[in-house]
């Protein structure tokens, strides 16, 4: 008997994931620890030109495949001005708003391999010395990185080795609480990285073969759109992202279900393989709930647009305050994982 789906290691993985920074841009270092993770199981990766990761598992069908895909790269920053006030003035990677990362703590990598602490505050913080400390608009123009060393002017902090284009990673502030709510900021989409790495696992594991040709792509530039959009093979005809469902007013979407996702900002996902989905979750006694982005892109909507000739479908676990201060629970990624683990087996229907 598989005592899968065991959501204690995936939280463990997502928190091994979650502590290597990973801004879309400079993901090689987490790229390499997921190419290690596979490599123990004796799973075949390559990497592609672009720098991210891909896993095959051969099926007992190898002319036609199926792809899955999650995303490591996450949002993150890239110093903008070396200001003569000691400090640096930041420009954003990925779709979020600098109140997001008010004061965040974060860490500069130079290109010469150094890293420097800091934190990322509005220059009117001080209430004792500025008046509209809270009014001001957060901005590029008022935040800033106050930089852990001795720096007053742009000449010291060029002195450390800093300087234009280095990036800026931000705290994963990664916390687990009893009650199985987990907390990062970085759960979109290592969350998902972790469940398909689980997916893998399990799949070794139970020596099972699938019934198609299975590639997982681990894509490092989702956040900043063109991720997923390439290596699918030609014999692909599903292409499945995990990556997260969007909570907010009006959603469906919870932290204690998989969220299917019908329609987001690229459009309604295929129609088909949605009802596959549906039926495969009914079937099984998964939770889940059908929900619609309304400011979403995925990897999938990607590969469509740039022209792959595919059946796409984007499913994933409930993240709360997306691109800000996230939260789920580990009833969405036991959902998540049961989901993706009885798609991978299941037949592809004929729509
Ligand atoms: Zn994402």
């Amino acid at each position: 008997m598989s005592t899968y789906p065991k959501v204690n290691e995936t939280k463990e993985l997502i928190k091994q994931l979650v502590s290597i920074p990973s801004p879309s841009g400079n993901t090689t270092k987490v790229i390499q620890f997921v190419e290690e993770f596979l490599e123990d199981l004796q799973v075949e990766t390559k990497r592609n030109r672009k720098g991210g990761l891909i896993a095959t598992l051969p099926g007992t069908n190898e002319e036609e495949h199926r792809m899955l895909t999650a995303h490591v790269d996450t949002l993150g920053a890239m110093v903008k001005e070396v200001k003569s006030n000691g400090r640096l003035r930041l420009d954003l990677i990925g779709g979020f708003k600098y109140n997001a990362i008010e004061g965040e703590y974060c860490e500069i990598h130079t290109s010469s391999g150094k890293v420097f602490t800091g934190t990322i505050l509005m220059h009117q913080t001080s209430v004792h010395v500025y008046k509209e400390a809270g009014d001001a608009k957060r901005n590029q123009e008022n935040m800033e990185v106050r930089i852990d060393a001795k720096v007053e002017n742009a000449e010291d902090i060029r002195k450390l080795g800093i300087e234009v284009g280095d990036f800026v990673s931000f705290d994963p502030r990664v916390q687990f609480a009893d009650n199985g709510f987990i907390k990062s900021r970085h759960l979109d989409d290592k969350a998902s990285v972790a469940i398909l790495l689980q997916l893998i696992k399990r799949v070794k594991e139970e020596k099972l073969t699938l019934p198609y040709t299975t590639h997982f792509l681990i894509s490092n530039n989702e956040e900043i759109g063109y991720g997923g959009n390439s290596n699918v093979t030609p014999e692909t005809i599903e292409y499945l992202a995990v990556d997260m469902g969007a909570m907010g007013d009006g959603q469906s979407t919870d932290e204690f279900t998989v969220s299917i996702c019908v329609k987001d900002a690229s459009g309604p996902y295929h129609y088909g393989l949605r009802k596959h989905l549906v039926q495969l979750a009914e079937k099984n006694k998964i939770g889940y709930k059908l929900d619609i982005y309304p400011y979403y892109g995925s990897d999938a909507s990607a590969a469509i647009r740039s022209g792959h000739d595919i059946i796409h479908g984007l499913i994933g676990p409930g993240i709360d305050s997306s691109h800000a201060y996230e939260r789920t629970h580990e009833e969405s990624l036991h959902h998540t994982e049961q989901l993706v683990y009885e798609y991978v087996k299941s037949e592809i229907v004929s729509y």
